[in-house]
């Protein structure tokens, strides 16, 4: 375990071009950017540490932390951080994904639509949200419907950008289910976006990726959209 005293050592960053970056919400990589010793710290350090400089943070702003409504903030903030918003940054929390044969010979698509996202852009650390829509082609296993959800929410509980979040699902059915045949459509507001910068509180994003027949079949992909439009 890692001491507390090491965490600033951590945290020497180059600082150069976050200004070029500004309003851009551009993706570096498909894996989410953890280092190496990311989890060399236990959660319960982590909870403590971040606490410590959540109310750091808002002593800074000028906020009264002797308040009874603010006091317990800090802590409050830490914890959700690590075992809630964020969770899905450590392997450990992982749906375990449990694969059935496909008795039944099922042949066609499986489409699981309106799946409800929370996430976080890490850009502004401010909630991402909306919904996704997933379909496979089976090879000859399946998967548990809920498993499918439970995939969405852990790539989400990170800071994310939603193109790579899009990509990390689709990656992940691909690898559990052993099929390229996967499709993936989220649709998603960013507060980002609607709560600050350019206040649009209309515009939403959506991203999408299409793997095996999705990419190649356009019957297949139209097939698809007709699904998750359905209910539009
Ligand atoms: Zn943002």
């Amino acid at each position: 375990m890692k001491q507390k005293e090491t965490l600033l050592n951590t945290m020497e960053i180059d600082h150069t071009g976050f200004e070029e970056l500004g309003e851009e919400h551009v993706g570096t990589s498909l894996e989410t950017p953890l280092r190496e010793d990311a989890f060399e710290m236990d959660d319960e350090l982590k909870i403590e540490l971040i606490e410590k400089h959540f109310r750091e943070i808002m002593h800074i702003m000028g906020l009264d932390l002797n308040d009874d409504s603010l006091k317990g903030t800090p802590h409050r903030v830490a914890k959700m951080y690590v075992k809630e918003v964020f969770s899905g940054l450590n392997p450990k929390n992982k749906p375990a994904s449990k694969l059935f044969e496909n008795k039944y010979n099922y042949k066609e698509m499986l489409v699981e639509k309106d799946i409800t996202f929370f996430s976080h852009c890490e850009h502004h650390f401010v909630p991402i949200y909306g919904k996704a829509h997933v379909a496979y082609i089976s090879k000859g296993q399946v998967i548990g419907l809920s498993k499918i959800n439970r995939i969405v929410q852990y790539f989400s509980k990170r800071p994310q950008v939603q193109e790579r979040l899009t990509m990390q699902i689709g990656n992940e059915l691909k690898d559990i289910l052993g099929t390229e045949d996967v499709a993936v459509i989220m649709d998603a507001d960013h507060m980002c976006v609607s709560s600050r910068g350019i206040n649009d509180t209309n515009s939403s994003t959506v991203t999408s990726f299409y793997s095996g027949k999705f990419e190649h079949d356009e019957q297949a992909r139209n097939e698809f959209l007709k699904y998750i439009h359905l209910k539009k």
